[in-house]
């Protein structure tokens, strides 16, 4: 197998092929073997399993996967890769790479074509200037099990983060009503050519086989919590009053004491279960109830 993050070894080949790196693709590789490896290994990857990886680039986690999986499927947009991966991962039948770009498919169906009979996951090193549209989209496909992705630190904690934390916004909500996020371990700079300018973390998404909250209307839900966050640091009255004009301020206030809230709170402070209870107050009065 060509160790392609050994640098000695990449430069030459990606020189002989002309590419150069492509900074409005995302284009750092990954030159740290162990950090590839422990990314399949940690990602729960197994015979039984198949693979959605998005951006191969050249290779490096798509071998590691490749070992370990019943069968890869791996999406990338760049094509003047195609040459570079057939010689670094030309030797593995299980593997299936599409030339497209992962935000015009749709998931769920390419899982249902791809993966019969076997548990879907998706695993990336993603492209970071597209991270926040390609993880709504893993996790709306409401298709894969577990979510194991490479994004960039302050990303990873804002994914996980807790109510009340500096980190926590309407990214966190979404992330956490659909999956339970674990930050993996820290990847430094130095482990990519180029080197980014930040520190990355894998975060591993764990998707919900159900959701211990009762939701009524889950896209009012989402609008409450865009609407909460709007304005940090402000009570949730002037938030959700905002964002939902009909409602004005004494409508704001009522829903959030029938909630069962002091109506001073302020939205950073709410767990998913409390949105539920906002959302689901606001849908009762828009039903007239
Ligand atoms: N997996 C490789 C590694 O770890 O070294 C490359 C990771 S690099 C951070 C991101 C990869 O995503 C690049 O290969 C880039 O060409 C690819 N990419 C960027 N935008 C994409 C898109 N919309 N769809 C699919 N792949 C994309």
């Amino acid at each position: 197998m060509v160790n392609v993050c050994d640098v000695q070894i990449m430069k030459p080949l990606l020189q002989e092929h002309g590419f150069h790196f492509s900074k409005a693709k995302g284009q750092n590789f990954l030159i740290a073997p162990w950090v590839p490896r422990s990314i399949a290994e940690q990602s729960g990857v197994d015979g039984q399993t198949g693979v959605l990886e998005i951006g191969p680039g050249i290779g490096p986690l798509t071998q590691q996967l490749c070992l370990r999986a019943g069968k890869v499927c791996a999406v990338e947009v760049d094509r003047r890769l195609e040459p570079i991966l057939k010689i670094t991962t030309g030797e593995f039948s299980n593997l299936e790479i599409l030339w497209d770009d992962v935000l015009k498919l749709d998931l769920a169906r390419l899982v249902r074509e791809k993966f019969q009979g076997l548990r879907p996951v998706a695993c990336a090193n993603l492209p970071y200037y597209i991270t926040t549209p390609i993880l709504t989209a893993l996790l709306e496909a409401e298709c894969f099990d577990c979510v194991t992705v490479m994004v960039q630190k302050e990303v990873a904690q804002r994914i996980g983060a807790a109510p009340g934390s500096g980190d926590y916004g309407a990214f966190s909500v979404f992330c956490q009503y659909y999956a339970q996020p674990e930050i993996l371990f820290d990847v430094p700079a130095h482990c990519f050519m180029p080197q980014p300018k930040v520190t990355s973390a894998v975060a591993a998404l764990r998707v919900r086989r159900e959701r211990p909250w009762k939701i009524d209307e889950p896209e009012l839900f989402f609008r409450v919590v865009r609407a909460s966050f709007a304005m940090r640091r402000k009570k949730l009255s002037n938030g959700l009053a905002a964002g939902f004009p009909d409602l004005g301020k004494t409508g704001a206030e009522e829903v959030i004491v029938r909630a069962g809230f002091d109506p001073n709170v302020r939205g950073e402070t709410l767990g998913i279960g409390e949105f539920a209870r906002l959302a689901n107050e606001i849908a009762r009065r828009g039903r007239g109830g």
